[in-house]
């Protein structure tokens, strides 16, 4: 697929010697997923690939999503469109501000129109009424949905796997809607333990990752859990224990991670090595989701 000659393949798998690690006898790595691409990092890249090449196959010019302000998903998409020659309209959660933070100033930079939309609508998005609306708008488009998670997002995010270049006993990795987390389980096809780190706050997560798992043809497969105890009070909260802990992260051992997806999953990691959650002698691999896009509000 054309899409591919801007993409890096070769993902570096990079060593972490925390202390921590060394003391438990922890074999702790990450997969760089963060250097695919500078603006469409990561799992978005994955999860996007497939839907970029449908819409394409199927002869839309124009992509509509949804997202938050600070959505890391409106800006890949942004990026991804600008770079592949789609128009793009991002339906954004809540009103206007006069001045566009970093993300929705990226988004209007490489083309996306914004359009936003109250809270009470934004829920009923995809409701044949409010789409019809957006029709009228903005003429025929092809559908991304929030944070990008669809059947063909979860195809992309299987091939995370193929960049596992050795095996580890656990995989660990950060989880929003899920899409990425349930792609990692369907690729692995039973090897290891994958945990994901929650960034929300609640426990409807893990249901919807059975559901996905069970729309990819799989179900009741025991070798994956969620961690809920990292969310550092919800969604894009975050506290100055996690941004002291991200400073530190990048420079001493070289790791730059954010404060809304990354940074929350390693610092759940290297708790649960402290309390001994791991067997001495396994082997873990973090993975890296990128975002790092979204350090730009957060002062880091
Ligand atoms: C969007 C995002 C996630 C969450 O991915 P899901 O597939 O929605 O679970 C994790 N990490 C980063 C950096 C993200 O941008």
């Amino acid at each position: 697929m054309e899409f591919q000659n801007h993409i890096n393949e070769k993902l570096p798998i990079q060593e972490f010697n925390h202390p921590l690690a060394l003391e438990h006898d922890i074999d702790l790595k990450v997969l760089r997923l963060d250097a695919t691409h500078p603006e469409i990092s990561g799992n978005k890249w994955f999860k996007l690939k497939y839907n970029l090449h449908e819409a394409k196959q199927l002869g839309f010019h124009k992509l509509l999503t949804y997202g938050g302000a600070f959505s890391n998903h409106i800006y890949a998409v942004a990026s991804a469109s600008k770079l592949f020659g789609f128009e793009t309209i991002g339906v954004i959660r809540g009103e206007p501000h006069d001045d566009l933070n970093p993300t929705l100033r990226h988004a209007t930079n490489c083309g996306m129109r914004l359009h936003y939309m109250d809270r009470e609508t934004y829920r009923r998005k995809t409701e044949p009424e409010v789409l019809e609306n957006l029709k009228s708008l903005f003429g025929e488009f092809y559908i991304i949905p929030e944070g990008g998670t669809n059947q063909l997002a979860l195809k992309g995010a299987r091939e995370i796997t193929s960049h596992f270049t050795e095996s580890f006993d656990y995989y660990c990795l950060p989880v929003g809607t899920g899409g990425t987390i349930a792609g990692i389980i369907l690729g692995l096809k039973n090897q290891g333990q994958v945990i994901g780190f929650s960034a929300l706050k609640g426990d409807f997560l893990k249901g919807e990752v059975q559901q996905l798992l069970k729309n990819g043809g799989l179900e009741n497969t025991l070798n994956w859990n969620l961690n809920t105890d990292y969310h550092f009070g919800g969604y894009a909260k975050t506290k100055v224990e996690l941004l002291d802990f991200i400073r530190e992260m990048e420079t001493k051992y070289d790791l730059p991670l954010e404060p809304i997806y990354t940074g929350k999953m390693v610092y759940g990691v290297l708790d649960l090595i402290k309390q001994s959650y791991f067997l001495k002698g396994s082997k873990i691999l973090m993975i890296h989701t990128g975002g790092l896009q979204g350090r730009a509000g957060f002062n880091l």
